[in-house]
């Protein structure tokens, strides 16, 4: 259930840190969404395309819709008309997909690199390894239609707060790294997308500047 003072106290937290806040609606009803857009949010984030749509179609057009879960080639020409910010960007075929569908709309889709820093092997994502070659090449390749805003990454499921502040950590100084580094990215390398409802605090201490959170605004999903 949505919690108007829960929200306002998360709201006014999040923006102390100057950090973004992307309510993750997935599995909520439009009605539910509503209230929350009702409350002021404007920013929404689905795991699942068609989700998404639906949701797209039925809500408020002032709403930025983000895609955060993984995300496979053949869906994207679905949400290339519309989507904001694509957070789970996980490889270069997907990046070629995205800025080819992203022509046909006339559009250029901010997109971020989804890094892997979990101990867990079932999370997606680059290494860092990967990621660093990945961006010594992204110059010459051939991308007109989409642009690098930065990186996303989640830390392991654990209670062990020291982990989960490690891992953070880790991808805030790769991403100090690629924004220097890389400055053919600048102006627009600016988004360190981590944390979540149980995280959250942690990664902007570490200098996340959007966190994903949904059960803590919406109640726990069944
Ligand atoms: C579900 C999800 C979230 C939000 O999770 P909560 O624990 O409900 O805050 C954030 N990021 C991603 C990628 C998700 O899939």
């Amino acid at each position: 259930m949505f919690n108007h003072a829960i929200f306002n106290t998360l709201h006014e937290e999040v923006s102390r840190y100057g950090a973004t806040l992307v309510a993750v609606s997935k599995t909520k009803t439009p009605n539910e969404i509503l209230t929350v857009y009702q409350a002021g949010q404007r920013i929404f984030g689905e795991n699942k395309v068609q989700e998404l749509i639906p949701k797209y179609e039925q809500l408020p057009k002032d709403i930025e819709w983000h895609l955060i879960g993984h995300l496979q080639s053949n869906k994207v020409k679905y949400i290339a008309p519309f989507v904001s910010l694509i957070h789970s960007v996980d490889s270069e075929k997907l990046l070629q997909v995205i800025s080819k569908e992203a022509v046909k709309c006339n559009r250029i889709i901010p997109c971020l690199l989804q890094v892997h820093i979990a101990e867990e092997e079932t999370k997606f994502g680059f290494s860092e390894q990967e990621l660093l070659a990945f961006l010594t090449n992204y110059a010459a390749l051939p991308l007109s239609n989409v642009r690098l805003c930065g990186l996303m990454g989640m830390a392991t499921y654990t209670e062990n707060v020291a982990q989960v502040r490690k891992e953070f950590a880790q991808l805030a100084a790769i991403f100090k790294q690629v924004a220097q580094q890389y400055v053919n990215l600048q102006p627009h390398f600016k988004v360190l997308s981590m944390g979540m409802s149980a995280d959250y605090r942690i990664a902007l201490e570490e200098g996340s500047n959007m966190v994903r959170i949904g059960s803590l605004i919406f109640g726990e999903r069944s």
